[in-house]
């Protein structure tokens, strides 16, 4: 069987390394073109990262695709309807990374109230002697809405309940067993909260859906949080906000068109900027590449799939 990978994967070691075979990786080719044409058709596995995707046009060169194994959670860039039409499985990280990007957000949501960004570097260039930073905000007490409630969003909700923030979320469906508040209307949730988390998928269902009206909503002492994806923010409205002074801060990890970034952002005021480390430690990464080795593995010996999504 032969085993094709898009592109460098960011965890210690790669397929390769695990599986004991020689995968091409299709980025690294002198002529992806040359290689897809003469052996494209052998391929019938496909391991991709999720920054990197299975668009239409790579499926199309591989006829005889059963399997895509994403090195992630998000599939907004795996051709999912070109998959679907070709009968190919889809598997996803599932849960082996909720929990580090949950911490990372976190970390955001800590981040804006106590406004403390650059606290290390106040110390570092003697301003401490000039007088204290400004003070920040508690947590307690505070409203944080979580837009999206799936591993993610749930595992966010864990955590801001356990510093005392009052939560509630929306998604299209209300989940049954949680006793908290599900908004139906995103911008209702938006003027409820003080701080909102975007944990959404990406693509075009939720492309721009943080929107002017949404910030807006959030208000001039509001927050926003994103560790989804960077689709799903409209960043112009967002800086202009930012701006303007009609939001009152945000933590962004991922962009539109990462890793290069809008030059405005960089000079927005109260943004606090990370380069899409959700689920960069070393144990997610390791655990996210053993989870595509074991379901190419899987695979191959006719045994169930893990995290399936398609
Ligand atoms: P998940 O379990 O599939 O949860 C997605 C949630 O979003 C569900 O509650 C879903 O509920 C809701 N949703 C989906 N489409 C919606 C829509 N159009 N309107 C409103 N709600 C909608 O996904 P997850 O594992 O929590 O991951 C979420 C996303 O985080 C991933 O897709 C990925 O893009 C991102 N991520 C980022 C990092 C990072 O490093 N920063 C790492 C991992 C993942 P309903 O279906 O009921 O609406």
């Amino acid at each position: 069987m032969t085993i094709l990978q898009t592109t460098p994967l960011p965890s210690p070691q790669q397929p390769s390394d695990l599986l004991g075979d020689a995968v091409p990786i299709l980025d690294q080719l002198d002529d992806p073109c040359v290689w897809l044409r003469a052996q494209g058709g052998d391929v019938e596995c496909l391991i991709t990262h999720s920054m990197r995707g299975a668009p239409a046009a790579l499926l199309n060169s591989l006829p005889n695709l059963k399997l895509i194994a994403n090195f992630g959670a998000g599939i907004d860039l795996i051709d999912v309807e070109a998959a679907r039409r070709g009968q190919v499985a889809i598997t996803a990280s599932g849960d082996v990374l909720t929990h580090d990007v949950a911490d990372m957000a976190l970390w955001q949501i800590l981040t804006l109230l106590r406004g403390n960004a650059h606290a290390d570097a106040f110390v570092r260039a003697g301003d401490w002697t000039g007088g204290p930073l400004p003070l920040g905000r508690s947590a307690r007490g505070r409203r944080i809405g979580i837009l999206g409630f799936g591993r993610i969003g749930q595992a966010i909700a864990l955590r801001a309940e356990a510093i005392g923030m009052i939560v509630g979320y929306h998604s299209r469906s209300a989940v049954l067993w949680s006793e908290l508040r599900h908004e139906a209307d995103p911008l209702a949730l938006a003027r409820w909260a003080d701080v909102v988390v975007v944990a959404l998928p990406g693509g075009a269902k939720t492309e721009a859906f943080v929107d002017a009206a949404f910030l807006d909503a959030l208000g001039p002492e509001g927050m926003l949080v994103n560790i989804a994806r960077g689709s799903v923010i409209d960043e112009r409205a967002l800086i202009a906000a930012l701006r303007d002074r009609r939001l009152g801060a945000a933590a962004l990890d991922v962009f539109r068109g990462e890793p290069a970034l809008d030059p405005d952002l960089l000079e927005a005021p109260n943004l606090l900027l990370t380069p899409h480390i959700g689920s960069a430690t070393r144990d997610a990464r390791v655990a996210m590449l053993e989870h595509v080795v074991a379901n190419v593995r899987a695979f191959r010996s006719g045994m169930p799939l893990a995290g399936r999504i398609l």
